[in-house]
């Protein structure tokens, strides 16, 4: 152990997964001076990453909707630093952030290293754009909020040029990757341009915005059953969108992207959303071992092969289920695995056995927007899934994110949050448009 006498336990990544362990963790042991907690993250607040897609089609705020760190960390008996975990010495327990810039690249923070007694890596995934030539130069990616506010800006930039006829009479916005961030956003999109009749951007309508959805896969949503999939198929296409299925993309240029069969697909905004892999710095650890979507992979009580003391949740993480597959990169498994790794670092330093990460299936839910949700009750808890859609779909898929706030800011204040957003749609504008 280190300097104090208490464990120090160091949380790395404070999203789905994290920041609910951080939490729990500040209640049950910092708290009662049992362990000190501390949560590092590269930003300064916390989104909920399936909230994405709405805060790129300026639907939610970010700067209003996030949950700053510092502050919750100081009411919920954890430590909070700003930080962008790069480096990992297993032997010596440090790790290295790297310095930290502000927008003028002026350095605020040196580089520094911090001890630890229990590492929990909770680095969560990056979009994988499988080296396809010219995605990186072109391309937006979901997988942060300041990517997010990224497009959302090209997007309202985009519309404004359609609104005032400068270059543009119509909008192509070309997404490759039909799986939920894909299908979910090009609902979102559709959504968004119905509104800006109300805010003055009139010439701007749905009927001169044009989506295509890329899939490779022989349908949308390949990981979900295949009535999901159909059933959301039906109603993106009853919005307009251009959806296309066994579609490879070849590379991508300043002109949209190009297909397998050297097909152009005409785009002003292109985004990538297909597949993900765990951040490309946990590849040079070689002490660990990495599925081939970069992934750590753990033993049953998820910790790292060869090391007992680091702990890995979520995104990042390649926990073996029984039938051979990984589990998938989802908010209900990051949620599971924090309450599992809660647990186990509560017994790990009495010498209790630990427990095994058992994953729970509960299905999957995707919202079209307000125009309907479709998913799966169930998942593996029956033989057979159950098929819902519409007003239950719908309440099952937000009691998804009321239950990440429960367990990030406890139940009185999320039904205090609930109602501050219901009287917020009243008085808020619907979009975001600056
Ligand atoms: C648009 C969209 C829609 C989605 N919809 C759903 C859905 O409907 N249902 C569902 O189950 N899942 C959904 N997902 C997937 C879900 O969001 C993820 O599976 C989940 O967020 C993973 O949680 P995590 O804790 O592993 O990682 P994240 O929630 O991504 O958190 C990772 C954290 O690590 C921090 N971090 C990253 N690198 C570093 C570093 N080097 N140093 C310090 N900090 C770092 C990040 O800032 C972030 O706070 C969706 C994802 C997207 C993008």
């Amino acid at each position: 152990m280190t300097t104090s006498t208490i464990p120090n336990i160091v949380i790395i990544g404070g999203g789905a997964g994290g920041l609910e362990l951080a939490t729990q963790l500040g209640h049950k042991l910092g708290k009662k001076q049992r362990a000190n907690i501390l949560l590092i993250d590269k930003n300064r607040s916390h989104i909920w990453k399936p909230l994405l897609h709405e805060v790129a089609t300026g639907s939610l705020d970010s700067n209003l909707d996030g949950v700053v760190y510092s502050a919750h960390a100081a009411k919920h008996g954890y430590q909070f630093q700003l930080g962008t975990f790069c480096d990992l010495n297993p032997a010596e327990k440090t790790l290295s952030l790297a310095p930290e810039y502000d927008e003028h690249q002026q350095q605020i923070l040196p580089s520094r290293q911090v001890n630890y007694d229990y590492l929990v890596i909770a680095v969560g995934s990056v979009s994988n754009d499988f080296n396809t030539p010219g995605v990186k130069e072109h391309c937006f990616f979901l997988d942060s909020h300041k990517q997010a506010d990224r497009f959302h800006h090209a997007l309202l930039n985009a519309f404004t040029q359609v609104h005032q006829n400068t270059q543009a009479t119509d909008l192509d916005i070309a997404i490759v990757g039909a799986g939920a961030t894909g299908v979910e956003l090009s609902a979102e999109l559709y959504h968004v341009a119905d509104l800006l009749k109300i805010y003055g951007l009139n010439n701007m309508t749905s009927a001169k915005l044009h989506i295509h959805l890329i899939e490779a896969d022989p349908t949308i949503l390949p990981a979900l059953p295949p009535r999901i999939s159909q059933s959301a198929k039906r109603e993106l296409e009853k919005l307009g969108v251009n959806v296309m299925e066994n579609t490879r993309i070849a590379k991508a240029n300043s002109e949209g992207f190009i297909t397998s069969e050297d097909k152009l697909i005409k785009a002003d905004l292109m985004l990538w959303a297909a597949g993900v892999k765990a951040p490309d710095f946990i590849a040079k650890f070689d002490f660990f071992e990495l599925n081939r979507a970069n992934q750590i992979i753990v033993k049953p009580t998820l910790q790292s092969i060869n090391h007992q003391d680091i702990f890995v949740i979520g995104d990042c993480c390649a926990c073996e289920l029984p039938d051979g597959n990984w589990v998938p990169p989802r908010a209900q498994s990051a949620h599971q695995m924090a309450s599992c790794v809660e647990r186990n670092l509560i017994n790990v330093p009495g010498n209790k056995p630990l427990q095994e990460y058992q994953y729970t299936d509960y299905g999957s839910l995707v919202n079209l927007s307000r125009f309907s949700t479709v998913g799966s009750l169930m998942g593996n808890l029956t033989n057979r899934s159950m098929f819902v859609e519409g007003k239950i779909a719908r309440l099952m898929y937000i009691s998804l994110y009321r239950m990440h706030q429960r367990a990030i800011h406890g139940t009185l204040k999320t039904i205090g949050l609930w109602c501050a957003e219901k009287i917020m749609r009243v008085v808020r504008p619907r979009m975001k448009l600056h």
